[in-house]
């Protein structure tokens, strides 16, 4: 499948027809950024921060593609912030539609849009005072100020429920599992529809509940974090559990860097549930996360969403001692073992485990405890490969700290458990965006679905441009092993 590559210049384009943008999650998981225009409108669907490689850190600084103002709405199908972590930077440079979404991504956003604004704030102050960074003096890429300024623009819709995000372009919102609210996003003009997977959840995760199928779709853009992996059958609580003991009772430090939102709530319930069993020595627990009280209470307000009951619930809450303010995280680092932290980001990126990294990774007696996809670039990823020492506010913090990898701590479906969602979608669409996956896994998904279902699937670079209404009609390109004679009519988008 080609498709029409046009990625001298995103903010020429003719009007009319429906076309796809890939403006971001290519060859990196992280930057989801879809802009699909229909005729004259355009809604852009999820607008994530880009992590991991400089080269992909300065697409956050650099002007947006399209003019933002030219932009009708958002769809976005998760609070995760490389999906929504753009958007005050995207109010602020000018968008003034609505941003559609479920009302708990709503509620979840209400939370850690201001939160990121906050640490963005901190960490540029930080490297103020420490004279850390080449740029002075450095600036936040958004403030509080503008995240909370940007939640007014916030719309809440139910799941399943139709919705009209730009006139002629109807929307509907379809449960993903992954974290609480999110979705797949199916958008459809002229009879036309294209499914986006947003990030999907795993069919049998202990907190979240199973994706649903995806949609009835002309087009299909799927994700592919781990498109070239099977998680490990091994459970999240005997992991824990090993390595848990073995640090405790040498009185070290666990640090665990974790998504403040979903995977910190799932090492709580499971550390919770290890401590009430008296399965691993008992040691005191931190969650250090401003956010933390708001995210635990939407658990409860959200109790369709997931699997916890009020009984595990306050299990967790019991457990864990919430650190919110600036002055208690700083204490902990003075604090001795045992003790386990839970603190974002998740690959170590920013926030505040960078000084409980500082603090704790010297040490040998203490254990770094890494929890989801580390991507390239970032400091999860440096540290899951062995590195020695890592540069956190210019200087080199030496990891001498065992480094343990949970492989069953993802909120990711698998490869195969991707193949299995796009392999109940109520008829083979005629073709497959594979995105949001480091180009090994991508490819290797864009193959298994080439090969495995018959269907055409294509990786698309940054910028490139998809037609998504000249794709019937054109010549067939047939997979390399066409196991459905209507995939191998189907038409990819020709290229022009
Ligand atoms: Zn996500």
């Amino acid at each position: 499948m080609q498709s029409t590559n046009s990625a001298a210049s995103p903010d020429s384009g003719q009007s009319g027809g429906f076309r796809l943008r890939f403006l971001g999650a290519n060859a990196t998981v992280t930057g989801s950024r879809h802009l699909v225009e229909a005729g004259d409108r355009r809604i852009l669907v999820d607008c994530g921060l880009f992590q991991g490689y400089k080269p992909l850190r300065l697409r956050n600084w650099a002007p947006f593609p399209v003019d933002p103002a030219s932009i009708d709405a958002v769809v976005l199908t998760h609070a995760h912030l490389d999906h929504s972590g753009y958007l005050p930077r995207l109010v602020r440079s000018g968008f003034t539609g609505r941003i559609w979404c479920t009302h708990a991504t709503a509620s979840l956003c209400g939370i850690m849009l201001p939160d990121s604004g906050r640490l963005l704030e901190e960490e540029a102050g930080y490297a103020n005072r420490k004279g850390t960074s080449k740029h002075h003096p450095a600036l936040p890429l958004y403030t509080e100020v503008d995240a909370n300024s940007s939640l007014r623009q916030l719309k809440g819709v139910a799941f399943d429920q139709a919705f009209e995000p730009a006139p002629g372009v109807m929307a509907t919102l379809r449960r993903q599992g992954h974290i609480l609210g999110a979705a797949a996003a199916t958008l459809e003009y002229q009879g036309t529809r294209i499914t986006f997977s947003g990030d999907l959840g795993r069919p049998h995760d202990p907190v979240m509940l199973a994706p649903v199928p995806p949609a009835d779709s002309d087009w299909i853009v799927t994700e592919s974090t781990y498109g070239d992996r099977a998680h490990p059958a091994g459970s999240l609580k005997e992991e824990l559990r090993d390595v848990l003991r073995r640090v405790l009772a040498r009185g070290g430090v666990v640090v665990i860097p974790a998504f403040a939102v979903g995977r910190a709530q799932l090492l709580l319930h499971v550390i919770a549930q290890l401590q009430a069993a008296g399965d691993i020595p008992s040691a005191p627990m931190f969650l250090n996360s401003p956010m933390a009280t708001g995210v635990t209470a939407l658990y409860r307000q959200y109790r369709d969403l997931h699997r916890l009951d009020d009984a595990a619930l306050d299990t967790l809450q019991r457990a864990t001692q919430v650190v919110t303010s600036v002055e208690q995280s700083k204490a902990l680092n003075r604090r001795k073992g045992p003790m386990i932290i839970v603190s974002a980001s998740g690959m170590a990126t920013g926030g505040r485990v960078l000084h409980h990294l500082i603090a704790f990774a010297p040490d040998p007696r203490n254990a770094i405890v890494l929890c989801g996809f580390q991507a390239g670039g970032t400091r999860g990823a440096s540290i899951a490969a062995g590195a020695r020492a890592v540069r956190i506010y210019g200087q080199d913090v030496a990891i001498n700290a065992e480094v343990v990898q949970l492989s069953a701590a993802s909120a990711h479906a698998d490869s195969d458990e991707i193949l299995d969602w796009l392999r109940v979608a109520p008829r083979p669409p005629r073709g497959v965006f594979v995105t949001h996956g480091e180009p090994d896994a991508a490819d290797a998904l864009r193959v298994r679905i080439e090969r495995e279902l018959g269907w055409s699937a294509h990786v698309p670079e940054y910028l490139e441009c998809a037609d998504l209404l000249r794709g019937a009609g054109s010549q067939p390109e047939a997979p390399a092993s066409s196991a459905s004679s209507q995939a191998s009519r189907t038409a990819p988008v020709p290229s022009s």
